[in-house]
């Protein structure tokens, strides 16, 4: 068979093979914790789940138009202009089955060979798999320790070219919990005022999950960008709807007619009932969302003193999402072996910093999306490990 040589090029991500073999290994009777996959640990709440089910009852079970129901790209246009104090057009709105297919067609749209796409390094895997797919080139942006895991406007801007297409930039941030400054942010939007062809995406599926009293700082607050900005969100992380594969995405008016035919071509239209339940969680109350990111505070605070207190390891404090980066090369261990050996040895799932990227070696990423009594146990079998362990 004659397969497309993009297939060659395309990646995946690896926290989903850790999860798979994780639950190998418990179902062979291991204990094992699972702090490497990125979803919440929380049920979706009950409203949420009503307005699903009164859907299904109610005969909402067709086809919906392909870029969503009227009544939630609505929602998620007033929600959009509310917060950020500017004015969203609903037309402009698709929902999309999860906030992977944004990027998904995002780099569609504007990848190919010959040209450069921009991604944070370490960073979501998926940004670098689907540029090599397009077969355009991927220029990474170093989102470095000593900066706080927040990008550098100024190295980004140096790192465009004349054949930059696209930057992807993500705050805040999986894999490194990294929260951009409004400062650098502000910054980058200025110098890109030199660059007019080079269209944006900017990943917020994090946007609530701030800590220590961080604003969120959405690209959509700067006009001067918003004809080539391309938003990606959705309701995955923020009500923990991970398995219901909702997102939502803001397009400019040159990119929208396009991304809807891709919609019909490949999805027709996000399965309905979770569409009524996407309208439910941005129409309903949101103390679950405050009360989910109370409950993930109190773990993030917890896994990064105890990670300090491992021996060899440092952990700056994420200010975002829910991952701890930490610091791994005084252990002596390179990232991937420690996380391969912390999984079958030691019965802890995490995933090493180099499925983020080159610049992830030297550090492993820890879920917190797990229970304080799961995450101390956790804890207590990688420090008897790096105890009596030599690295591999
Ligand atoms: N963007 C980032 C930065 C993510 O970490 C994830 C999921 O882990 C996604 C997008 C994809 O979200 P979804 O599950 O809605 O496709």
């Amino acid at each position: 068979m004659d397969i497309v040589e993009g297939f060659s090029r395309i990646g995946e991500e690896n926290a989903f093979a850790v999860l798979a073999r994780a639950q190998q290994l418990q179902a062979a009777g291991k204990d094992v914790i699972n702090l490497g996959i990125g979803q919440p640990d929380f049920k979706t709440p009950e409203h949420i789940v009503d307005a699903a089910v009164a859907a299904l009852r109610n005969g909402e079970h067709g086809y919906t138009a392909a870029t969503g129901i009227p009544a939630l790209r609505d929602a998620v246009a007033n929600e959009l202009s509310t917060r950020y104090n500017t004015s969203v057009d609903a037309d402009l709105v698709t929902i999309m089955p999860g906030g992977k297919v944004t990027m998904f067609a995002t780099i569609l749209l504007f990848g190919k060979p010959g040209v450069e796409i921009m991604y944070p390094d370490p960073g979501f895997p998926i940004y670098r798999s689907m540029i090599e797919f397009t077969g355009a080139t991927p220029i990474p942006i170093p989102i470095r320790e000593e900066n706080g895991f927040a990008f550098s406007a100024d190295e980004t801007l140096a790192l465009i070219t004349a054949k930059t297409r696209l930057m992807i930039i993500n705050s805040p941030a999986n894999p490194c919990g990294g929260v951009t400054p409004k400062s650098e942010i502000t910054k980058l939007v200025n110098g890109l005022g030199q660059h007019p062809n080079v269209a944006i995406m900017s990943d917020e599926i994090y946007d609530r999950l701030l800590f220590d009293g961080e604003e969120h700082v959405s690209l959509l607050s700067y006009p001067s960008i918003r004809n080539r900005l391309v938003l990606l969100n959705g309701w995955s992380k923020t009500y923990a709807m991970t398995g219901w594969r909702l997102g939502y995405s803001l397009w400019p008016e040159a990119c929208f007619e396009a991304v809807r035919k891709l919609a019909v071509n490949a999805w027709s239209c996000v399965n309905t009932p979770s569409q009524h339940a996407a309208l439910a969680a941005l129409t309903g109350p949101q103390d679950s969302v405050a009360t989910m990111v109370e409950t993930f505070d109190e773990r993030r605070k917890f896994v990064v003193a105890a990670l300090n207190d491992l021996p060899g390891v440092r952990c700056i404090t994420p200010k975002g999402a829910f991952y701890a980066f930490p610091n791994i090369v005084d252990t002596g261990w390179k990232a991937k072996p420690l996380a391969n050996a912390l999984l079958e040895e030691a019965g802890v799932a995490i995933i090493g910093g180099p499925d983020f990227g080159t610049l992830g070696e030297g550090y492993i990423r820890i879920s917190y999306a797990n229970s304080l009594p799961n995450i101390e146990r956790a804890i207590d079998k990688m420090a008897a490990f790096l105890k009596q362990q030599s690295p591999a």
